[in-house]
């Protein structure tokens, strides 16, 4: 069976947690893949790599490239790799669409990526504001939403099972980027029009851990 692969440079939960110092360059991250999800230094907004290009979405809904020398606080690139592919023209929320995709997983217990492409009638991101030292789940309480209609792009990102969810989140996690490169940030909620549906199968992790960071090395994580 056809397999994929993650490179996580620290977990979902160590930024849930509270830890948003950027202990992983861009130009080190994307030595291990060409599409991911993540975040900025001080959690600042939301990070979508595709082809090998970032793009970071910030709290005013403005789209700009993330330089090589910037830092990001937690990344995860996936080799993604196809295990099955199929198209859908349904008009459906995502809610319903996505627990569609989660039915036909062969499987229960492993991670999955996701890239799903095309058209959607509505695209609901959020991202996070600069220079955060609040806690997280209070972050995400007051973040800006932007709604866009009708607009072309691409989903990235993956599916967790509950069992892995302190290394990724449970459930989808999933950025988007739209193909003029103008709306981006990370994925709430959307209604598909005609999109093409990949995913594929997580068989290996490879988990870092900045451990050279005398911060990292001596904050307490909270769950
Ligand atoms: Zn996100």
């Amino acid at each position: 069976m056809t397999k994929s692969k993650i490179f996580q440079h620290n977990t979902f939960t160590t930024l849930s947690g509270g830890f948003y110092e950027g202990t992983i360059s861009l130009a080190e991250a994307l030595k291990h893949g060409a599409a991911g999800i993540g975040t900025l230094d001080t959690a600042n907004g939301e990070v979508t790599i595709w082809d090998g290009i970032a793009y970071h979405g910030d709290a005013q809904n403005h789209v700009r490239q993330v330089e090589a020398d910037e830092t990001l606080p937690y990344v995860a690139l996936v080799d993604h790799q196809a295990l099955k592919t199929f198209t859908d023209s349904s008009s459906q929320p995502s809610e319903e669409f996505l627990s569609n995709v989660v039915a036909q997983f062969p499987t229960e217990n492993t991670a999955y990526t996701i890239v799903i492409k095309g058209h959607f009638k509505s695209m609901t991101i959020s991202s996070k504001p600069a220079n955060n030292t609040r806690p997280y789940a209070e972050i995400l309480a007051d973040q800006p939403y932007f709604t866009r209609e009708n607009v072309a792009g691409t989903l990235v990102g993956i599916w967790a099972p509950e069992h892995l969810s302190d290394l990724f989140g449970a459930g989808f996690h999933l950025h988007f980027i739209s193909d003029d490169k103008q709306f981006s940030a990370h994925t709430q909620s959307f209604i598909t029009e005609d999109v093409t549906v990949e995913f594929g199968q997580i068989a290996q992790i490879e988990q870092e851990f900045p451990t050279d960071n005398t911060s990292f090395n001596q904050k307490k994580i909270l769950t």
